[in-house]
């Protein structure tokens, strides 16, 4: 149609949905608006067409002697490689396949050295909170600015110094054991980026280690683990523009080599004998293998895979920079609108993804959103957005009080308890954030 061809030449990359149309309690009826892309991004009509070309051809990978087999199994490694390549891995890092960025950052939980202590700030996203369960956690408070972080996890770290000779690098940790430091590289909830080169060179001067949450950064921003000097990244596909289903965990080999299977089954094994005694022995695969028991989803890493090269081609300056655009029309269409207080740990202006989440003066967040959706075919989101601690902080409450995620909104002139979120990426035509500009005014 006329509008899908015009929108595809506004925004960056084309996606599905853009014709989808939604009824309104108004009447009539409008092209769906997709501003939540932070929760999951529509795929790229590119990674759709590439898995819809590789589907007639599917066959189960590793040792299929079959000509379909060998041909998926090619595309499932070299889907591997793309991936290294996209994150910029170092030679020995290891791609592991997973389901999510929850999953991954689970992987490596269930991967932590006996002893191993966590450092997370209470900013981050469930998915990053909550994992380290056999790990002594420790929770850090949420900084006002970026160097605030690095300083505060400084200190942090220090405290478990013994002496300064532990400002060694180690691989598995200084004199105090090991360590880990999970951080997010751009929030889910105000979108605001974190200094993760600045927040890695203080783990490792501290003999931490770092894994970057990058489920947000990576679908917006260049992730270079060389670069950012990060041990560890996670992401997911579906919100990089690829299905449900899958994701990455990326980075050194030897805490994943040591670990016992993430999973027990197939393809984690290398040889499986039975012992005279009536048990089973089984020696397990050293390589990203041993974490990928069972059939993996090879459409899964193939989009994955198909959306990094999409990114990368279309070039993260070009879709930054028409990100920008995008956030200067929230912010400067809705400047003169005193009731809409967007939040933020580190201030408005700091430098953030196209993620923004924000409060309106005496209305319901969940109501706000429902209105959006019913009145003006927009699709945001609301509520806690699995950082309680984090949302709980911004909107001036406690961070350590009660509260459910999509928890209802306090009276007029009382604290809000939820919030709304919009987001958006390369697939966004103007018309979109004009019109949710326009719905909010
Ligand atoms: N980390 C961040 C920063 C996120 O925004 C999300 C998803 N909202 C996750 C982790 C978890 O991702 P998934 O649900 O795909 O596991």
């Amino acid at each position: 149609s006329t509008l899908a061809a015009d929108q595809s030449v506004r925004a960056p990359l084309p996606v599905l949905g853009r014709d989808v149309t939604v009824p309104l309690v108004t009447g009539g009826e409008v092209t769906y608006a997709a501003l939540d892309y932070a929760a999951s991004a529509p795929a790229l009509q590119r990674v759709w067409d590439d898995v819809a070309a590789y589907a007639p051809y599917y066959g189960s990978v590793h040792r299929g002697a079959g000509y379909l087999s060998q041909l998926s199994t090619d595309l499932f490694e070299n889907a591997r490689r793309t991936v290294a390549a996209f994150l910029d891995c170092r030679g020995t890092d290891q791609v592991v396949f997973t389901r999510s960025t929850t999953d991954s950052l689970n992987l490596l939980a269930a991967a932590l050295p006996d002893g191993c202590e966590v450092f997370v700030f209470e900013t981050e996203h469930h998915a990053a909170l909550l994992p380290w369960r056999g790990a002594r956690v420790t929770c850090l408070d949420a900084p006002s600015s970026p160097r605030q972080a690095v300083e505060t996890l400084e200190r942090a770290l220090a405290d478990r110094d013994p002496s300064p000779s532990s400002r060694l690098r180690s691989n598995r940790g200084g004199p105090s054991g090991p360590a880990l430091v999970c951080v997010t590289g751009a929030s889910n909830v105000t979108g605001e980026l974190w200094p993760v080169r600045e927040l890695a060179a203080a783990a490792h001067a501290h003999g931490a280690r770092i894994v970057l949450d990058a489920a947000q950064l990576a679908p917006h921003h260049p992730v270079s683990v060389r670069d950012l000097d990060v041990d560890w990244v996670a992401f997911s596909g579906h919100k990089l523009y690829a299905p449900f289903g899958s994701g990455v965990l990326a980075g050194r080999a030897d805490w994943l080599r040591e670990a016992e299977p993430y999973l027990a089954g197939g393809g984690a094994s290398r040889r499986v004998t039975r012992r005279t005694d009536g048990g089973v022995d089984v020696e397990w695969h050293d390589g990203a293998a041993r974490h990928e028991a069972g059939s993996p989803n090879v459409i899964g890493a193939h989009a994955i895979a198909s959306a990094c090269g999409a990114l990368t081609e279309a070039g993260f300056d070009t879709l930054l920079a028409r990100e920008e655009h995008l956030i200067r029309t929230v912010r400067e269409g809705l400047a003169d609108v005193p009731e809409v207080r967007f939040l933020s740990l580190f201030g408005d202006d700091a430098p953030r993804v196209g993620v923004l989440s924000f409060v309106v003066e005496g209305w319901n967040s969940s109501h706000f959103a429902a209105a959006l959706s019913a009145e003006y075919g927009i699709g945001v989101r609301d509520g806690l957005f699995c950082a309680h601690p984090l949302v709980r902080t911004l909107l001036g409450g406690d961070p350590r009080s009660q509260g459910e995620c999509g928890a209802p909104e306090a009276a007029p002139g009382e604290k809000s308890l939820n919030a709304v979120r919009v987001s958006f990426g390369a697939g966004t035509p103007d018309e979109h954030v004009e019109r949710f500009v326009r719905a909010v005014r």
